[in-house]
């Protein structure tokens, strides 16, 4: 074992008082898991801290709290033996040392108290294991005893004990591996890889709640598709997103292929990646065209086809966000927006005409940009002549989306004349002919009949009335 000092890692002052503490107290403690890790990796300014106490984690935190300016308020976790405190910003999480013993059911183990080593080896990876000690004795000294540090030099996501065990233990381990993997730009160790692949099974016992946190965090890496090819090479990809598997594949008939759109869809949220940091249009992007498995049909005339893909997709994102327990509120609703418009501004890009533009600002709403964003992410060809065509093209569909927006204001449409006036108008009660006048002004507008402007929707209205047979009282 390294006996290397890390006192740089530990200049914040409360680490001090942490181990001040710990000395009233008669106890060891020590820093351990990603801080630790992402000081050595240099990810920048850590939000949250994790000690671990051989002893009473809540006990200790309680005494470093008195110990601190303004004594901040110490939050309790009695049923893990846990406790939170903030301080400057940052939390701290005190944890009793534990050792853990696992059953077949759940991946909550029995848990007794235990030693340093006992919680080390509790660890998901080696380089969450790493501990530098905050004894006054030896402050800042580094405890790896599975070579963690040497890991995050070659980059290997690796168990400290057999990946069988650890991953069985704990399923929940095998996707973290997976998004710490693609987070850090790591390698999944052969053997940790192989257990992954032999337990993937395991994690249907896993919430999907802690699913979807994970995912989330491989969507929001730099290259998501490492993440998902890595979930798909080890087969939780079937137990997780089966909607994705069936993309996978090409199928061959009468000499004619279609694309594999499975990793079609992994390079559209890699490209979407690198201009958006937004969770939920990547999460469109990953599921644009989840409509095309149930809709594929060879026609002799046409070829492969994947007729309104886009709308039993955006219905199939519903069933997806409701099983997976994503929130089923407005982001539900953008990304099933975004899946149901996905081939819209493609029509566009051959024939860009001003009503069709209108149609579209009308229909995208104030998620327009982010239509254009995906489209363009979804240009995956690798003819580059086709390239910077369909690029080209988009452009010319954006220009005109400003200027169209800019004369005709449609992206947040209000009609011009309201359904009262028209009811004044005409003398009507409520009634069907209201809406059939409404209706009416909106297509005139978005045809470009008439301007989006009161007097000429007024003029048109009444036209529009007498048209239907209707008097009006007042002009
Ligand atoms: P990040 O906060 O960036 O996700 P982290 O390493 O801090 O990374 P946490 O989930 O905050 O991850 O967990 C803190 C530490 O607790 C980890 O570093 C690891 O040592 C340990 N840990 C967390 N979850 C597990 C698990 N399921 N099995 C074993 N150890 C775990
Ligand atoms: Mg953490």
């Amino acid at each position: 074992m390294t006996k290397q000092t890390y006192i740089s890692a530990l200049k914040n002052p409360v680490f001090r008082t942490i181990s001040k503490a710990s000395s009233n107290l008669k106890l060891e403690c020590y820093v351990i898991g990603g801080y630790v890790r992402d000081f050595i990796l240099d990810r920048g300014e850590a939000k949250d801290i994790d000690i671990v106490a051989v002893g009473s984690g809540i006990d200790l935190a309680e005494e470093v709290s008195r110990l601190l300016p303004g004594k901040p308020k110490v939050s309790i976790f009695k049923t893990y033996g846990t406790a939170m405190l903030k301080s400057g910003g940052i939390e701290l999480e005190f944890v009793g040392a534990r050792k853990e013993s696992y059953s077949e059911e759940s991946r909550n183990p029995a848990v007794e108290n235990g030693t340093l080593e006992d919680d080390q080896n509790r660890r998901d990876f080696t380089i969450n294991a790493l501990a530098l000690s905050l004894n006054e004795e030896n402050f800042g000294t580094m405890l790896d005893p599975f070579n963690g540090i040497e890991d995050l030099q070659k980059k290997i996501i690796r168990t400290p004990l057999d990946p069988n065990i650890t991953f069985s233990d704990d399923p929940l381990r095998m996707l973290r591996a997976i998004r710490f993997a693609t987070q850090l730009n790591f390698n999944i160790e052969k053997k940790s890889l192989e257990a992954i692949e032999r337990n993937a099974q395991r994690i249907k016992i896993i919430t999907n709640e802690r699913v979807v946190d994970e995912l989330n965090k491989i969507l929001l890496s730099e290259v998501p598709s490492m993440g998902f090819s890595l979930l798909h090479k080890t087969g939780l990809l079937p137990f997780i997103l089966p909607e994705l598997v069936a993309l996978q594949g090409i199928d061959e008939k009468e000499g004619q292929t279609h694309k594999d759109n499975f990793w079609h869809t992994l390079e559209v949220v890699d490209n979407i990646s690198r201009t958006t940091d937004d969770l939920w249009l990547r999460w469109a992007a990953l599921l644009h065209d989840i409509g095309k498995a149930p809709t594929k049909r060879f026609d002799k005339k046409l070829g492969w086809t994947f007729h309104a893909h886009e709308f039993v997709g955006s219905k199939m994102v519903f069933k997806l966000f409701k099983r997976l327990k994503l929130p089923l509120n407005d982001k539900m609703k953008f990304v099933q927006k975004m899946v149901l418009m996905s081939s819209r501004p493609i029509v566009l890009a051959s024939e860009v005409t001003d009503s069709a533009v209108r149609r579209l600002i009308f229909d995208a709403g104030e998620h327009v940009e982010a239509l254009m964003t995906l489209c363009e992410a979804d240009i995956t060809t690798k003819n580059p002549k086709k390239f910077n065509k369909y690029h080209a093209n988009f452009q010319l569909v954006r220009d005109k989306i400003v200027e169209v927006e800019e004369r005709d204001h449609v992206r947040n449409f209000q009609p011009p004349v309201s359904g009262e006036e028209i009811m004044e108008t005409f003398n009507l009660k409520p009634s069907r002919e209201i809406g059939i006048i409404k209706d009416a002004i909106k297509e005139a507008i978005l045809e470009g009949e008439i301007p989006n402007e009161y007097e000429a929707a007024h003029k048109f209205m009444l036209q529009k009335g007498a048209a239907i047979g209707l008097k009006a009282e007042k002009k």
